[in-house]
C-alpha cells in the first residue's frame, strides 16, 4: 500500500520535515488501527470466529476501527467500555453512537472492573459471555498489531534520519523499530503520563535505536491546553494536514518544538507519523465547548 509523504515547510532552520499520511488510509479505520486490525481480522477468519471482543475508554479510536472493520468483515462486535456512567450517554458520544449504528454491541464496567480485564478470570467470563469470539487487547496491541504497523515503514524510508511517532500502548512504535534502518532513530512521543510504556516496547522491539521523549503529554492522557488546540488550528490553516489533540496534535507539537531547540542536528530529516485518530475530534470539541475553550476548527 502506497501511502502519501508531505513535506512541511518550516523557516529558520536546515532541519526537513516530511509527515506519512498513515490518516489518510480509510475514514474510519485510521492509522495505525487498520495496521493493527490486519491479521488478526485475517487470523479470526482462520479460526472462523463470529465475533470480536475488545475494550477501550468513551473516545477510543481502536473502539472504532473495529466496529467499522468488524462490520465490513462479517464479524459481531463487542465493545468492553471503561466508565459505567456513560451507558446512559451514547446518544451524547460521537464514538459510541457511530460503533453502536455499525452494530457494536457495550458492556460497561467500572473502572475497577476494567483494570481487571486482562486477568484470566475476567478473559474467561468473557468467552462464555461471547461465545466463539476473538479477543483483542485494549489499543489493539499483540504479536499479530506489530507485524501489521511493522509495514508502515518501506525500503524508500531510509531517507530519513529520525522517525517520530505518538505512544498510547506502544504497539505502532514497536512495528516502526523492528522494520527501521540502523542509521534511523525512532522517537515515540508517548500520549501518557508515566514511563511505564518502555517495558511494553521492551516486549515487542527488536532493535535498539529507539528512544522516548516524555514532555509533550500535556498534562496526560486526553488532557488538552489552549496552546495545543491553537497549534493544531494554526497548523491546518498552514499546511491543511489536520492533527488530533490526543496523539498526533501533541507529537508534533513536540517535534517542532525540538526542532527550534536544536535537538536535531543540522541537516537532519525528519519523517512524522500521522497514526489517524481524526474521528476522536468531535466528542473532544463537545468538551471543550462545556468548558467554554477554544475548539478544534478545519474550514478553511
Ligand atoms: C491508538 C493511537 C495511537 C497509539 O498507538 P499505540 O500503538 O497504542 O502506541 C497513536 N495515534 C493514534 C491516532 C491512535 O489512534
Amino acid at each position: 500500500m502506497q501511502v502519501l509523504t508531505q513535506e512541511i515547510h518550516l523557516n529558520a532552520t536546515t532541519v526537513k520535515l516530511f509527515i506519512k499520511r498513515e490518516d489518510l488510509i480509510h475514514p474510519f479505520v485510521s492509522g495505525n488501527k487498520f495496521r493493527k486490525l490486519k491479521y488478526n481480522l485475517l487470523e479470526a477468519k482462520k479460526l472462523n470466529k463470529t465475533s470480536l471482543v475488545t475494550f477501550g475508554g468513551a473516545y477510543s479510536n481502536h473502539i472504532a476501527a473495529v466496529a467499522f472493520a468488524g462490520k465490513q468483515n462479517g464479524f459481531k462486535t463487542v465493545g468492553i467500555i471503561r466508565g459505567e456512567e456513560l451507558e446512559s450517554k451514547i446518544s451524547e458520544n460521537p464514538t459510541l453512537q457511530f460503533c453502536q449504528d455499525n452494530g457494536m454491541k457495550f458492556v460497561f464496567v467500572s473502572r475497577e472492573q476494567y483494570r481487571l480485564k486482562e486477568t484470566e478470570r475476567f478473559l474467561d467470563n468473557l468467552k462464555k459471555e461471547f461465545e466463539n469470539s476473538y479477543i483483542i487487547p485494549e489499543g489493539g496491541t499483540n504479536d499479530l498489531a506489530i507485524k501489521g504497523c511493522e509495514e508502515i515503514l518501506n525500503q524508500d524510508d531510509d531517507f530519513y534520519n529520525f522517525v517520530c511517532c505518538s505512544i498510547g500502548t506502544g504497539g505502532t512504535i514497536s512495528g516502526l523499530i523492528n522494520n527501521s534502518f540502523k542509521n534511523q532513530k525512532i522517537l515515540g512521543f508517548p500520549a501518557l503520563k508515566g514511563d511505564f510504556i518502555k517495558k511494553d516496547i521492551c516486549k515487542f522491539a527488536k532493535n535498539e535505536n529507539w528512544e522516548l521523549i516524555s514532555d509533550y503529554h500535556f498534562g496526560g492522557y486526553g488532557k488538552v491546553t489552549a496552546e495545543l488546540i491553537d497549534f493544531i488550528n494554526d497548523f491546518y490553516q498552514k499546511n491543511a494536514i489536520p492533527l488530533d489533540p490526543i496523539y498526533t496534535g501533541k507529537m508534533v507539537f513536540g517535534v517542532i518544538d525540538l526542532i527550534y531547540k536544536n535537538y536535531f542536528p543540522e541537516n537532519s530529516k525528519i519523517l512524522l507519523i500521522h497514526t489517524g485518530g481524526l474521528q476522536g475530534i468531535q466528542g473532544m470539541n463537545i468538551k471543550l465547548n462545556s468548558k467554554k475553550m477554544q475548539t478544534i476548527n478545519f474550514d478553511d
